[in-house]
């Protein structure tokens, strides 16, 4: 998972729909714990700000449209039939950072995902002291330079070796750079909110002498950090041969619904481009969807990831087949990256085929047992 939480937190609850109460300093800041955050988009809107983030990558006539949805909130809806294999769409991220897991190399540049040759983590590191492990080509560029005065002047304690906390924050504080219509998309985004994701925050806050306690800051982070923690995905790629791991966020990629059989599948073309293909003929007005678990997995694995890390209950016809087996015709199997596509609660209609985990407290202690 890209929050790396194991389980669901206790208090999960149904938003009211209200933003997070503001509070003076951020430890506490969010202390009204889980809410489904105010979206500031209508569904045209969001179509309208999505096609401008597409930009160049727009096919001419999309093969798609965005609406919303019986599954849950909004969803991307087949205009046409859709032949199988057919690439649906491409996109860039409109945020993205290193995950910063140990299982990674830390050493990895922040812009061009290259190793930084070098003896150990010093010589990985800005030589301008921002803590930012980064390539000397990178180290000059303009893309740099915003964060790397923004790291200097919140002054990293840590400058001997590479601090993953600090490291995990960046895809974050990225937010920062983000022009008005980038700005206007992240809020137009689904984020569920959770006092937990607010640690990120306060463990990279631990690793700064000056970090920012202003409360509009914090509460875009915290409005950028929901919006992640729901809408994510952890990109797997390679550059030069060597293993790459960002979590990265797709607006488009990321309002795909969830269903156990999906007719899409994804891959990252690299570090920052997910393609989204049709995984089967598609029929004109079809939900397009994908899987957060891997297909093969079976019922009660299933039941159990989304449940835990998504925070859902998914009723699809395989879920509720009473002898389930593995899909018949599996898709290329996508890793289980979306993390935390809760259901949108606010939005969704009568039909609505995933149920909130916290709806259902005798079920989540069963998974949790
Ligand atoms: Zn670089
Ligand atoms: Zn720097
Ligand atoms: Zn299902």
């Amino acid at each position: 998972m890209s929050n790396g939480r194991a389980s669901v937190p206790d208090g999960v609850k149904i938003s009211n729909g209200l933003t997070p109460q503001k509070d003076n300093h951020y430890p506490s800041a969010m202390s009204q714990g889980v809410q489904q955050m105010s979206i500031s988009a209508s569904t045209q809107e969001l179509a309208e700000l999505i096609d401008v983030h597409l930009g160049e990558l727009r096919p001419e006539s999309p093969a798609w449209r965005v609406s919303d949805s019986p599954i849950s909130g909004r969803g991307i809806f087949a205009v046409r039939d859709i032949v199988k294999g057919e690439e649906l769409f491409r996109e860039h991220t409109l945020l993205v950072g290193p995950t910063a897991h140990r299982s990674t190399n830390l050493r990895t540049c922040t812009l061009c995902y290259r190793l930084v040759p070098g003896e150990d983590d010093t010589d990985a590191m800005c030589p301008a002291g921002c803590g930012l492990p980064v390539c000397p080509e990178c180290a000059v560029s303009e893309r740099h330079a915003n964060e790397c005065k923004l790291f200097r002047k919140w002054e990293p304690k840590e400058l001997g070796h590479i601090e993953p906390r600090a490291l995990r924050i960046l895809s974050v504080v990225r937010c920062f750079f983000l022009n008005e219509a980038q700005r206007r998309l992240l809020y137009a985004m689904q984020a569920n909110a959770d006092k937990y994701y607010m640690k990120e925050v306060e463990r990279a806050a631990g690793c700064f002498e000056h970090f920012p306690h202003e409360q509009d800051m914090l509460d875009y982070f915290y409005r950028t950090i929901c919006a992640f923690n729901t809408n994510a995905f952890e990109s797997r790629s390679r550059v030069e041969g060597h293993e790459v791991l960002v979590r990265a966020l797709f607006p488009l990629a990321g309002l795909l619904n969830h269903q156990c059989t999906p007719n899409a599948s994804h891959h990252f073309e690299d570090a920052e481009t997910i393609v989204v293909t049709a995984a089967e003929r598609i029929p004109q007005g079809a939900e397009i969807t994908m899987s957060y678990t891997k297909v093969l997995w079976s019922t009660l694995a299933r039941k159990m990831f989304l449940g835990m890390t998504k925070h859902f209950m998914c009723h699809c016809p395989r879920c509720e087949d009473p002898t389930p087996q593995p899909s018949s015709s599996p898709s290329p199997s996508p890793s289980p990256t979306l993390s935390s596509r809760a259901s949108h609660v606010a939005d969704r209609k009568q039909s609505c085929t995933y149920e909130y985990i916290a709806h259902t407290p005798h079920v989540r202690s069963t998974l949790l047992q």
